[in-house]
């Protein structure tokens, strides 16, 4: 990967940088959907609640409620704050670009999740020697895929970092820039054209190997 170590890196938000897996599963336990037979992962949570009455529904409510108010009980994935240092200190500039609408059309409370993701970011220490204000100015929130992609192309990505393959199969996904996916569940097997890793933590070895 040493070809992309000039940056800017660009890292998608949800399920990349933020775990929901504790939280999804508290509130939809807390709604009555699941019992603790179900394991503690995103994909086992929604696979069940699917196939509930209204299950497509009840997913769309508890995701409304885990990307806004309880946001807060978000867990920081492994690794990405000792990543994000090891960028900081060879001054390579990272951004977060995350594909998230304003409002979620089941969030009764009217939460906007891009100031509740903002918060969660702050909270969480991402990005520690910026003033408040300027974060905004490293994360960028695109209605739609096509516009997270425009974010990739206009900050000059060298590479882009993210749990979903959908991303990357973009056909507006910007030529030239390296795709690094998440796959913590060893979902993919070795899919073209990517790299993949499946620990932050494996992360720092990978980019900067070699460097001092
Ligand atoms: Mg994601």
């Amino acid at each position: 990967m040493n070809s992309v170590l000039a940056g800017p890196i660009g890292i998608d938000l949800d399920n990349t940088i933020v775990s929901y897996d504790e939280v999804l599963f508290r509130v939809a336990e807390e709604a009555g959907l699941i019992g603790p037979d179900v394991d503690r992962n995103k994909k086992a949570i929604r696979d069940f609640i699917r196939t509930l009455p209204d299950g497509e529904i009840e997913w769309q409510k508890i995701q409304a409620m885990v990307y806004g108010p309880r946001i807060s009980e978000a867990k920081l994935i492994a690794g990405v704050a000792d990543f994000l240092a090891c960028c900081r200190n060879r001054s390579i500039r990272t951004y977060i670009i995350s594909h998230k609408t304003e409002y979620a059309n089941y969030d009764r409370t009217g939460t906007n999740l891009r100031q509740a993701a903002l918060e969660w970011i702050r909270n969480n220490k991402l990005f520690p020697l910026e003033p408040c204000g300027s974060i905004k100015t490293l994360v960028f929130f695109g209605s739609t895929r096509l516009e997270k992609t425009e974010y990739i192309r206009s900050l000059k990505c060298t590479c882009f970092i993210d749990d979903l393959i959908e991303t990357f199969l973009e056909p507006s996904f910007p030529t030239g820039v390296v795709k690094i996916l998440f796959d913590p569940h060893h979902l993919h097997r070795q899919p073209s054209g990517m790299e993949v890793f499946s620990s932050w933590k494996d992360l720092p070895h990978r980019f900067f190997s070699g460097q001092s």
